[in-house]
């Protein structure tokens, strides 16, 4: 299969292409993905630009319309579109059949989203003039995405930039061009006219610095790394052009004496190694007092090593492969560092299984300080740390002392300490007796520090950034 660039309503191929490899079993090439150019994003952006005035005075009808017709065609297709996520990204079958539901879920709340808009009707405070403040869109705006949510990063960026009247170009991580193209091509036959969403596929430290630099594009809303997500920061600061990232994390889990264990146990399994612990919202820190501390840390290394690794497809599997040998060794690399800081590291190692791929054992490394490395550092693996506290306040300043501050938990059957801990961590998204990962689609998402910079994504709150406020005054 090639997946080619699509821009201008057309699809097109590059004279270079860059293979999409099963990490699950590195003999399964998926396909091969076109590499464009500076010249090919010049040209997609062209086309985005020549179509953004037109879909600007699109009515809400025909954006509900365009909407409903992916997000109904995506959760027809979840099966065979989380089909192939799992075989190109190397979550569970189960873990990618929900990311392509998820995607869709997302263009149907974006439908009804359209049909919502509404804007201030206001008397000025000045005699007989009135006041209008509405919405309008932002323009061109240029999606990068990582490759750790394939399919549901893309909807949950496309959506609201259609639904609120923007013309886009998406440039999706090397690693995953199958589930953007699907999506792209579900969306190439919605109904929009050409050269409102254009995708171009190619390296990214090669295609983002053009999508910033390129005066027709009006906003960048990026997910990815840090240190990525700063330079974008910079460039866009230096054009003033409006941004918005979602980074990385180093998330608290918080386990308090009186938690109930087996919540805690299951909250942190999943929080710190589903979907291979590949996702900027894991619970990486689990920060755990005194009395309950022995026992967790025995139950959860238990659960553990029961979680079957393997073959992302085969069923029964409970965590995938690592998505690439880079991060293999960058995951690697962390249990050393953990180890050699004092560290008591448990499972963490390299695996041989009947196919081949970059399989590795889940990690917890207990009798941590929470100013180590593997503490301060996001791994972005199936590795999780354990910090021991003495009570509470040790545990809430512990989960806060982070430059990260994107999602935060607590395991407590305690009301006040719930509600204080609700109150006072400093993570844009708190949970309690829950995973801090995995979350609603119709709600904000992002955090704060270094883990977010902008407006948030998703839900209404969506319309901060894929639109301009305008205030018009009328003396009739
Ligand atoms: P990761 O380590 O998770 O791959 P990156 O930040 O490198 O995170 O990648 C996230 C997205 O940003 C990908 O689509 C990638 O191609 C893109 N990207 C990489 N380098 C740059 C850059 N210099 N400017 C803009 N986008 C980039």
């Amino acid at each position: 299969m090639d997946y080619k660039n699509f821009i201008g309503g057309a699809w097109a191929a590059t004279a270079e292409s860059i293979p999409n490899i099963n990490p699950s079993d590195t003999t399964d090439t998926i396909g091969f993905a076109a590499k464009g150019t500076v010249s090919d994003l010049d040209k997609a952006i062209d086309a985005a630009h020549e179509a953004a005035p037109g879909w600007a005075t699109s009515t809400p009808q025909q954006r509900f319309d365009v909407l409903d017709f992916i997000g109904t065609e995506i959760l027809a297709r979840e099966e065979e579109l989380g089909r192939l996520l799992s075989r190109e990204e190397g979550k569970t079958l189960p873990e990618g059949i929900g990311e392509a539901a998820r995607a869709g879920q997302i263009f149907k709340f974006f439908a009804g989203e359209a049909l919502r808009q509404s804007g201030d009707h206001l008397a000025s405070v000045r005699p007989g003039i009135e006041v209008d403040v509405t919405r309008s869109p932002v323009g061109v705006v240029g999606l990068i995405t990582p490759w750790n949510f394939p399919i549901a990063i893309p909807a949950w960026k496309l959506a609201p930039a259609i639904c609120f009247g923007n013309a886009v170009v998406l440039k999706p991580a090397e690693l995953v061009p199958a589930s953007a193209h699907a999506l792209v091509e579900i969306v190439s036959r919605a109904g929009l006219p050409d050269g409102v969403v254009n995708l171009v596929f190619g390296r990214g430290s090669e295609l983002g610095p053009r999508m910033i630099d390129n005066e027709k594009v009006n906003a960048i809303s990026f997910t990815g790394s840090v240190p990525t997500g700063r330079g974008i920061a910079a460039a866009c600061g230096a054009k003033l052009k409006k941004v918005q990232l979602e980074m990385g994390g180093k998330n608290p889990m918080v386990i308090l004496d009186d938690a109930d264990l087996d919540v805690a146990v299951e909250t942190c399994l999943n929080g710190a190694f589903f979907s291979t612990g590949q996702r900027c919202t894991a619970s990486s820190r689990l920060i755990v007092t005194e009395k309950i501390h022995d026992q967790f840390v025995a139950t959860l290394y238990d659960r553990m090593v029961a979680l079957k690794v393997g073959h992302a497809l085969e069923a029964g599997i409970q965590m995938g492969p690592v998505v690439d040998n880079r991060q293999l060794e960058q995951n690697l690399s962390y249990v050393d560092i953990a180890s050699s800081e004092g560290g008591k590291v448990l499972g963490g190692q390299r695996l041989d299984l009947a196919t081949k791929g970059f399989f590795m054992a889940p990690a917890l490394v207990t009798e941590t300080s929470n100013d180590m490395r593997i503490n301060r550092e996001e791994v972005f693996g199936p590795v999780a740390s354990v910090v021991r506290v003495k009570d509470y306040d040790e545990a809430l300043a512990v989960a806060n002392d982070t430059e990260f501050g994107l999602s935060a938990g607590i395991c407590t059957t305690s009301l006040k300490h719930a509600h204080h801990f609700k109150r006072n961590s400093q993570a844009g998204m708190v949970m309690v007796n829950l995973p801090t990962a995995g979350v609603d689609y119709h709600v904000p998402f992002g955090g704060t520090k270094g883990s977010s910079f902008g407006s948030r994504e998703q839900g209404r709150y969506a319309a901060e950034f894929y639109t301009t406020v305008k205030t018009a005054y009328t003396l009739p």
